[in-house]
């Protein structure tokens, strides 16, 4: 039996969360909000809890989970490194945290394989959530947790997806409504002697150049292929097939659209799109619907409702989820990350998967 908590956002008080606690405590699941997407989370400690938490979202293995923290002195324990790379990761963590991005490091010996997928980095994350602050706080304890979905769907921006997915399946779901983001963390590796950047997130590209000029990003294209494990699993996608449409000039795009939807007779089609474009098409039908994602100016908009227009539009079971895509700068490159990767089919870009 799965218990849901409605947990306010932005003032949890301790007795209202005091069943999470206790059932972290004794080595249960719990799911929980972040600023980013909901967690599905275990006493980071505990190996038998933790790979209770690959068996539920029937995770491979190797594909590795974060720890919360909310404090920082709750490093100590996770990660092992030398001065020189200590002082790097407080001058990146005391600017970054706690927010939307997640540090890879050496991890120490206290972290167990089962944790990291075998590797000998820890990725590691202080959220902003108030819930997820008081939740870690409480249970006196790092919290293990992937994103609370099951493996290869679409993460989870609101509780009502994990209730769908997870119900029955883990021990407490703590409902606090929305995330805010509505997208995952940025992963930045800096176990390395150059830091990478492994996953695009809430925090742009620009401004973590800012802060880490030598930061080494990854192409566009290898968004297709692993950078770090985990990414070589299939993300983000529906069941129905999800066909993105690049944009590179706005006006073509919307006319490939347009030609598309022309060819495809009596097929169910939910075109998402923007407030921008969505009257350049066919007004609804039967077989035709078309759903805002927001403002093409207001991309944090866009990023915030984009796993939930995905999920919303599979439940209906369409032939085809048309998605317009976006410019790859500022939020428009995590959005476009997270899109790539849900595809089955991209088109307008030379190399056509
Ligand atoms: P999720 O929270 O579901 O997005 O999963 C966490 C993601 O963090 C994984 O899929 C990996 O891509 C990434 N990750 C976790 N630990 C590591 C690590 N040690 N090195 C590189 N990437 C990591
Ligand atoms: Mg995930």
């Amino acid at each position: 039996m799965t218990k849901i908590l409605k947990i306010d956002p932005l003032n949890p008080d301790k007795r209202s969360l005091r069943i999470a606690i206790e059932t972290i405590k004794n080595g249960g699941l719990v799911v929980f909000p972040t600023e980013t997407v909901y967690g599905l989370g275990a006493d980071a400690f505990n190996v038998e809890a933790v790979s209770k938490i690959f068996k539920v979202k029937n995770r491979p293995m190797d594909n590795p989970l974060i720890i919360h923290i909310s404090n920082f002195s709750q490093l100590e324990d996770l990660v092992d490194v030398d001065f020189k790379k200590r002082k790097f990761l407080d001058f990146i963590s005391h600017r970054l945290w706690p927010g939307p991005v997640t540090l890879v490091t050496k991890k120490s010996e206290r972290v167990s394989y089962k944790v990291t997928g075998g590797l000998d980095t820890v990725a590691i994350r202080y959220p902003a959530h108030p819930v997820a602050n008081l939740l870690i706080e409480l249970s006196n304890t790092p919290i293990a947790a992937p994103s609370a979905n099951l493996s290869g769907k679409p993460s989870p921006t609101d509780a009502k997806h994990v209730i769908n997915d997870l119900n029955g399946l883990v021990d407490i779901i703590i409902d606090s409504g929305r995330s805010i983001f509505g997208i995952e963390s940025t992963i930045i590796d800096i176990s390395t002697e150059v830091p990478r950047l492994l996953r695009p997130g809430p925090i742009s590209i620009e401004r973590l150049k800012v802060l880490i000029p030598t930061l080494e990003l990854p192409n566009i294209q290898s968004f297709r292929k692993p950078l770090s494990p985990g990414m070589k699993y299939r993300h983000y996608s529906p069941e129905s097939c999800l066909v993105l449409f690049i944009c590179e000039d706005e006006e073509k795009m919307v006319e490939r659209i347009r030609r598309h939807l022309r060819k495809t007779n009596n097929k169910y089609i939910i075109l998402l799109t923007t407030d921008e474009t969505i009257n350049l098409y066919p007004k609804d039908s039967n077989n035709f619907k078309k759903i805002s994602l927001g403002s093409r100016r207001k991309l944090y908009e866009i990023a915030h409702n984009l796993f939930d227009s995905i999920i919303t539009a599979d439940l209906e079971k369409p032939a085809e989820i048309i998605v317009e895509g976006f410019k790859e700068m500022g939020l428009g490159f995590s959005i476009m990350n997270r899109l790539r990767k849900s595809a089955h089919r991209i088109v307008g870009e030379e190399d056509e998967v």
